[in-house]
């Protein structure tokens, strides 16, 4: 390579490998081995599934054994950004935006791919970051906050702190208002849109102790550890008038949404199901009452 490319790419921010078709490694830039704990000594000419890098998706599937973003890349010559993680040589994930692009000859043969990756620790939820401390299961694919598993986990844990040590926590379960009409309106990628906006909205709104899941298509639990009723009832408004305030843009227009929340405060005798059935129950008067409200039970 170029001394004077060498040069640009050794000094970037972001992470620049090339490899071949083989994907064997061809070039490490400086921002690769500091991010990742290899040198360009360790990792030229070694294939990047060599057990070197291991990148795994958010579901903890291990992408270098398989199709990996390069390899689909190189494949059908399409540029790919890929939120993964990757393995540290200490050991620990982290998580990197990739991005892929392939590298062709003069006649315009791919014959190999770059990727170029950027720490993304500072742009995650708290839920992402708990998953990947947890193992990487936990994460709703659309919204990066908590799926159905951490939600159900989290509530576990949460109900034996309640019983052990009578640590009180609440939830609070919100329901998408007449979300059907948004995607028979503007069409199911927007109701997509609308969904992550939600979900930030309410994942960023919270404290750092608390958490966020989503519960079902529409519908997200938000768990407050710590408080009592009546901060229970001041954060379901607080949150509902958040969410209304949320807008997505389609074109010129604006869409937002509203939510129904039913709120109420775990009791020692529950369970993950009662108590998730008790807001569910709390969250339906708030629909018969007109929606765009909570009701605390
Ligand atoms: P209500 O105020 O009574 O809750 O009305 P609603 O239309 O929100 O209720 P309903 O349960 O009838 O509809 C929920 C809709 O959510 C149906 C489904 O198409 C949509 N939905 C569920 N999951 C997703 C998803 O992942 N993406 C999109 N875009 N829509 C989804
Ligand atoms: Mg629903
Ligand atoms: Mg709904």
């Amino acid at each position: 390579m170029e001394a004077r490319y060498k040069a640009i790419l050794d000094n970037l921010l972001d992470g620049v490998y090339s490899t071949d078709l083989e994907r064997t490694i061809t070039y490490w830039n400086r921002a690769a081995e500091r991010i990742t704990g290899y040198s360009a000594q360790e990792v030229l000419g070694r294939h990047c599934h060599d057990n070197i890098l291991v990148h795994v998706d958010g579901e903890g599937r291990n992408l270098c054994l398989g199709m990996c973003p390069m390899a689909h890349t190189m494949q059908d010559g399409q540029f790919r950004e890929t939120l993964v993680y990757l393995k540290h040589k200490d050991g620990h994930r982290i998580p990197v935006v990739v991005r892929t692009v392939p590298l062709r000859d003069d006649g315009g043969n791919i014959i190999g791919g770059v990727e170029i990756f950027q720490d993304a620790s500072e742009s995650l939820t708290k839920e992402e970051r708990l998953a990947i401390l947890e193992g990487l299961a936990y994460v709703d694919q659309l919204t990066r906050v908590g799926n159905r598993r951490f939600l159900d986990d989290t509530l576990e844990s949460i109900l034996e702190d309640l019983k052990a040590h009578r640590w009180p926590f609440g939830v609070i379960l919100f329901d998408i208002d007449r979300f059907k009409s948004v995607n028979d309106t503007y069409g199911h990628q927007l109701g997509d849109r609308v969904l992550q906006a939600v979900a930030s909205t309410l994942s960023s709104s919270i404290r750092s102790f608390d958490a966020v899941a989503r519960y079902g298509g529409e519908e997200f639990v938000v768990m407050l550890r710590n408080v009592d009723r009546e901060k229970l009832k001041r954060d379901a408004e607080r949150l509902r008038l958040l969410v209304s305030a949320t807008w997505v843009t389609l074109g010129d227009r604006e869409v937002n949404v509203t939510v129904s929340g039913g709120a109420t405060m775990a009791r020692p005798e529950d369970t993950p199901e009662s108590l998730l059935d008790r807001a569910d129950s709390l969250m339906y008067r708030s629909k018969e009452a007109g929606r765009n409200r909570i009701t605390l039970g």
